[in-house]
């Protein structure tokens, strides 16, 4: 096969649909992203390969294990029948549908069955997880709502106080990283078990650098910032904004979130909401990029994510890391998660 120097996404679902029905071409677009230097062997690293046509795999020509690869080993597609074929397209879908798109929809696009397009999309969806270590800094705001149950589209101000009326509902502590001169604002969305001082402290200390201005409601789990941030609270009592101070950049994205999840989602189950969350966030922190440019930058993310998945589920050794009790098999998926979800 020949070598690709640069990455040639196709530019529509249509497009990438047919594109990729093509298994050769899916198996070029995969190597090409995986390997832009040239295929190499996942276990000892030698470029000393030969490609065998028709089982579609390559041959490490030094002596060990694991002599025989795919494209797929260890990234998320592997140990799934799936093929290139039809997982590149999928990820199209999960990553560019702006208001998320049900497993019914995929399933019929791609033309597999429904509960295969769900398992595709819920390992998509934990693949696209926000993986960036870098720390939000400049200007922050940060919010809390609550999703799920009767109260799903209302704001926490109209619910009355703090663990009331929480039942069912699932607490999630937004943080928005203003534009820098550089760059676009981003958001980093996680589901907190309630909206407790510590849990929201707790977030913020993780993901925003020490000294950073913070903006929040007049929550009063926020008191208490002022010792190791620029803390500046907006009271919605009193007015919206004071200059630069609000937090109407997360109002905004609330807004969009749960109009996605209103629209779209016949139910959002507080044990999988993250992975929605997930979704939400890189579409809205990748919406300057085209389709094809989110689709690149996902599928990159993916591989690199079932590298280290792979990891955790022991199937390259101890790194160190410690072994998930719950690793994401095939099986555990399905069986943790139920059928007959949208
Ligand atoms: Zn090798």
């Amino acid at each position: 096969m020949k070598k690709k120097a640069e990455v040639e996404a196709p530019e529509t679902l249509l497009e990438a649909v047919r594109y990729f029905s093509d298994k050769e071409r899916a198996l070029d677009f995969m190597k090409s992203i995986r390997w832009p230097h040239g295929v190499a062997c996942p276990t000892c690293g030698s470029k000393e390969v030969i490609f065998l046509e028709n089982a579609q795999l390559w041959k490490c020509k030094a002596k060990h294990a694991r002599q025989k690869f795919s494209a797929k080993v260890g990234t998320v597609f592997e140990d799934s029948p799936i093929g290139l074929e039809k997982w590149l397209p999928a990820v199209w879908l999960v990553v560019n549908c702006k208001n998320g798109i049900s497993s019914y929809e995929v399933a019929r696009d791609l033309g597999v069955m429904q509960k295969t397009a769900w398992f595709m999309m819920h390992r998509i969806r934990l693949a696209m997880q926000d993986g960036s270590i870098e720390q939000m800094s400049g200007r922050v705001e940060a919010d809390e709502t609550f999703i799920g149950g009767k109260a799903r589209n209302m704001h926490k101000g109209k619910r009355g106080g703090v663990g009331k009326g929480t039942v069912g509902k699932v607490a999630v502590m937004g943080l928005l990283e203003r534009n820098a001169p550089d760059k676009t604002s981003r958001v980093r969305l996680r589901v907190v078990k309630n909206v407790r001082r510590h849990n929201l402290h707790r977030e913020i200390q993780q993901e925003v650098v020490k000294g950073t201005e913070v903006f929040t409601d007049a929550l009063r789990s926020y008191s208490g910032l002022e010792g190791e941030y620029v803390h500046k609270v907006i009271d919605h009592a009193e007015c919206y904004a004071k200059g630069h101070v609000h937090t109407n950049g997360l109002e905004n994205f609330w807004s969009l979130l749960k109009r996605g999840i209103k629209g779209t989602y016949v139910s959002v189950e507080p044990f999988h909401l993250f992975r929605y969350l997930d979704e939400q966030a890189f579409r809205f922190n990748e919406r300057k990029d085209n389709d094809a440019g989110r689709f690149v930058k996902a599928l990159s993310g993916i591989i690199g994510k079932g590298l280290r998945y792979a990891k955790l589920i022991g199937k390259e050794g101890s790194d160190g890391l410690p072994q998930t009790p719950t690793p994401w098999t095939t099986r555990s998926l399905l069986s943790d998660f139920g059928f007959g979800m949208d």
